[in-house]
């Protein structure tokens, strides 16, 4: 895996979780598995091993068989069966990666819990520095990538759309960071209460605050077999992190709808006035025509921006997002 870990970067710390965690802590690790048959034993033994560089703390290790087609789930089953801190949750089909994260959250128990892909790609190592950073206070860990080793095309529409997403999306979306993280408990739990179905989970962790630090890591190739990710689903998360986290679509056409009734109403002055003092050189009816069909036009699009705006409101409400979130209540008798 080579050396991964440079140096790590505190994003905001309005606060710090107060006190280490005492040994004995529970660290849960939720680890999606899709067709992962030729790695999975190998990324076991990679991340039992670098746990153990940390014996202070307890720790399990969810495994969310995403209706994997391979042999994934009976490797699973002796992975189980050898170690008694795994746990598999066996999906009845492919679910997709975002739901089996959010299963194995909901499953973890953890005082910190850290999702992690489990072809390799994401070090463990770096899931170990990402506690200590914990231990040091921190409540939520995203895992940067400074480099990755992927196909040319998934390197070059990655960067590209991880800037457009950060420039659309109203809350501040970390650019190069996957769903590689840690969370402390208490943003465990607040993340569980996230129930939208199209989920874009690195948007919801970045939504909720808390004290949030980075580290950054070289992303490796993946140990073996193939991307789980073709075009399609990878389109789709990238449509699901674009409407998830920004209305900017909407509000285009509530634009664009402005722009052609203004338009609209030059064209319209346009053809009265030929009317008037170049009858001439005016087919007959051509006024009527252009009147009508500009207005048409313009109060059209005006109309579909402002049903947008009434869906926007409409889905930012189904979404039955937390309106806050409170770290801790503090009384006089407790700090
Ligand atoms: N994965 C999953 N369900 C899916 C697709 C992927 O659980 O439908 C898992 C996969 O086993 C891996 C992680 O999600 O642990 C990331 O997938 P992959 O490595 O294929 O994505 P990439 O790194 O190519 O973006
Ligand atoms: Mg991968």
């Amino acid at each position: 895996m080579g050396e991964t870990i440079s140096r790590s970067v505190p994003v905001e710390q309005p606060h710090r979780r107060t006190g280490e965690p005492p040994t004995g802590s529970l660290v849960s690790y939720v680890l999606p598995v899709y067709d992962e048959q030729d790695g999975l034993r190998r990324f076991h033994r990679e991340l039992v091993a670098a746990t153990e560089t940390r014996p202070d703390f307890e720790y399990e290790f969810i495994y969310v068989n995403d209706g994997s087609a391979d042999g994934s789930l009976t490797i699973l089953r002796e992975l189980a069966e050898a170690d008694s801190r795994v746990r598999v949750l066996d999906f009845a089909r492919n679910f997709g990666h975002q739901i089996a994260i959010t299963a194995g959250l909901d499953h973890a128990e953890g005082d910190a819990v850290v999702v992690m892909d489990t072809d390799l790609q994401d070090p463990p190592a770096v899931s170990v520095q990402m506690i200590d950073e914990w231990a040091r206070g921190a409540e939520i860990v995203s895992a940067r990538r400074r480099t990755r080793r992927d196909t040319r095309f998934k390197r070059l529409t990655a960067h590209s759309y991880y800037r457009l997403l950060h420039g659309l999306a109203e809350v501040d979306i970390p650019v190069d960071t996957g769903d590689f993280r840690l969370l402390d408990r208490r943003a465990a739990e607040e993340l569980r209460g996230f129930r939208e179905r199209s989920r874009f989970i690195r948007g919801l962790v970045a939504s909720m605050g808390f004290a949030q630090t980075e580290v950054l890591f070289d992303r490796d190739e993946r140990a073996a077999g193939e991307t789980k990710y073709p075009l399609r689903k990878m389109v789709r998360l990238a449509a699901d992190g674009v409407t998830g986290f920004s209305t900017a679509p909407l509000k285009m056409i509530t634009r664009i709808g402005f722009l052609s009734l203004a338009l609209a109403a030059l064209g319209i002055l346009y053809a009265v006035v030929m009317r008037v003092f170049l009858p001439e050189v005016t087919v007959s009816g051509w006024t009527m025509i252009m009147v009508v069909m500009l207005f048409l036009g313009g109060v059209q699009m005006l109309s579909l921006g402002v049903i947008g705006s009434y869906v926007g409101r409409i889905y930012d409400e189904v979404r039955q997002r937390p309106l806050y979130i409170v770290r801790k209540v503090i009384r006089h008798d407790e700090h």
